[in-house]
């Protein structure tokens, strides 16, 4: 068995970090070193999937549901607009391999990708 991931210990409590929401498989929390004035995580509860190319093909529903999470988050937290960026291989920035998304919302500057 491998090392669970950062997010796994997040939710079940290890490492602590406030649970804004969650749906039945997915929960948000803040990201520590937020690069935009609301820069929050959707993940879900265990790391089957490594990415969002394989979350998409395994189970698309879940994508769903971490989307419609998202504009939830981002009607509580923003305006409602928001930007949803699955960093994908560690070339494109991707730093922990338990797939999750971005959730970059508020006065966002042009070309922040987060
Ligand atoms: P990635 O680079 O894999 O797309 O995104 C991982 C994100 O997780 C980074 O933006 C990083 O700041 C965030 N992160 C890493 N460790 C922690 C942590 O312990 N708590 C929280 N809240 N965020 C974390």
């Amino acid at each position: 068995m491998s090392e669970p991931s950062i997010f796994t210990r997040i939710y079940q409590g290890e490492i602590p970090s406030e649970i804004l929401a969650e749906t039945e498989h997915a929960f948000a929390i803040r990201d520590i070193a937020p690069q935009a004035p609301v820069h929050l995580l959707v993940i879900p509860k265990t790391a089957q999937y490594r990415d969002v190319v394989e979350l998409a093909a395994g189970d698309p529903a879940l994508l769903a549901e971490m989307v419609a999470l998202a504009r939830t988050l981002a009607e509580e937290h923003a305006n409602g607009q928001f930007r949803l960026v699955f960093n994908t291989g560690a070339a494109a920035g991707q730093t922990v391999f338990h797939v999750h998304a971005h959730v970059l919302a508020g006065d966002l500057d042009e070309g922040n990708l987060g």
